[in-house]
């Protein structure tokens, strides 16, 4: 009989998470692009300067972990490259966080032990997914995907839940057991970049739409076998807050070297700290940092800060439900 065990993930205090922006180029134009090149420039890092800030950010005493993203980061010609040093330094996995193009036959020049390739898409057919992403995408995606898991690659698949597309959400587990995808990552819509735009066509999810789909998704794809990772996003009663800000290491760098702690924080000039000569400069002044340090009711500050309108309250003034983290997830898999 198989047993689903879902558990919530907490912060690993020996933990590194490395989230490297190698450039900010992309081929596609995706409604919800949370990069804001007004913010993280246009710029694509040299290779030179890949591997002094893969040195920079690797800790022999830690578990470290390097997403590649971008934009599109197999648009970057040295990817390949920047995989084999990342994997000689010693970091613990390495990912690539692709929109499926896989530019630069980048799996022709890396090996399925190098990294995980984590494909996007935000819908189970081109009908749903293609207005999202752009025409011909669903296609060009799920062929890469199948050509990855037949070469041996790990692939894991990350999907954006926004209003547009939640009612399409339960179709996935079935497309992704049929393409040998072992991970599925359910991701909220994010506040950031061109999905902080929208207000007449809000795509974010209340509380109530959130948790009437996405746990019971979660579930039937754990059933097939597929690992389940999805945002904590509202903390129960009794459940404990924690700002990663405080209490993980998590680097977002960017092009442009500005490093967050909080990806809440990226369209915003309060990183904390900046790549300057190929060191890491802690920043002052009004920085994320000074954020995290507040206690609030609601939980998370930044989330309070950037949608004040999006918490209920009772007649007492109480907060209705604490929002969590962005960076807590909770899992779900077989056993
Ligand atoms: S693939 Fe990623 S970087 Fe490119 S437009 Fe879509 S969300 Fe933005
Ligand atoms: S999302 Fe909120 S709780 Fe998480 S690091 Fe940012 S400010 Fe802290």
């Amino acid at each position: 009989m198989t047993n689903l065990t879902a558990r919530t993930v907490g912060f690993k205090p020996r933990e590194r998470n490395v989230f490297f922006h190698i450039l900010t180029a992309c081929n596609l134009s995706c409604r919800h692009c949370y990069i804001n090149p007004e913010q993280h420039g246009t710029a694509t890092v040299q290779l030179e300067t890949i591997e002094k800030w893969l040195r920079l950010f690797f800790d022999p005493a830690r578990e470290t972990n390097l997403i590649f993203l971008g934009g599109e980061p197999t648009l970057h010609p040295d990817l390949a490259a920047g995989i084999k040093t990342a994997r000689q330094l010693g970091y613990q996995t390495v990912t690539v966080d692709s929109n499926g193009f896989l530019f630069h036959n980048l799996l022709d020049n890396i090996s399925p032990g190098d990294a995980v390739i984590s494909f996007s898409l935000d819908g189970p057919t081109a009908e749903i997914n293609d207005p999202i992403r752009g025409k011909g995408v669903f296609a060009a995606c799920t062929a890469n995907i199948r050509n990855a898991v037949a070469m041996g690659f790990n692939v894991s698949l990350i999907y954006t839940v926004s209003r547009i597309n939640i009612e399409h959400l339960h179709l996935m587990p079935a497309l992704l057991k049929e393409l040998g995808v072992r991970r599925f990552f359910i991701q909220v819509i994010g506040i950031r970049g061109k999905s902080a735009g929208y207000t007449k066509d809000n795509l974010q999810l209340t509380p109530e739409e959130w948790l009437a789909v996405i746990p019971a998704v979660a579930q039937k794809a754990a059933a097939l076998g597929i690992h389940v990772i999805f945002p904590k996003v509202f903390l129960a009663e009794g459940e404990e807050f924690a700002c990663a800000g405080r209490v993980a290491e998590n680097y977002f760098i960017f092009p442009n070297g500005r490093v967050y702690q909080c990806p809440l924080c990226e369209d915003f000039p309060v990183h904390a700290f900046t790549i300057e000569d190929n060191r890491l400069v802690k920043n002052t002044g009004l920085t994320e940092d000074r954020f995290f340090t507040l206690d609030i009711a609601e939980g998370c500050v930044m989330n309070k800060l950037l949608q004040p309108g999006n918490i209920g309250y009772d007649e007492q003034g109480k907060p209705l439900y604490r929002i969590s983290c962005c960076l807590l997830k909770q899992e779900l898999k077989s056993t």
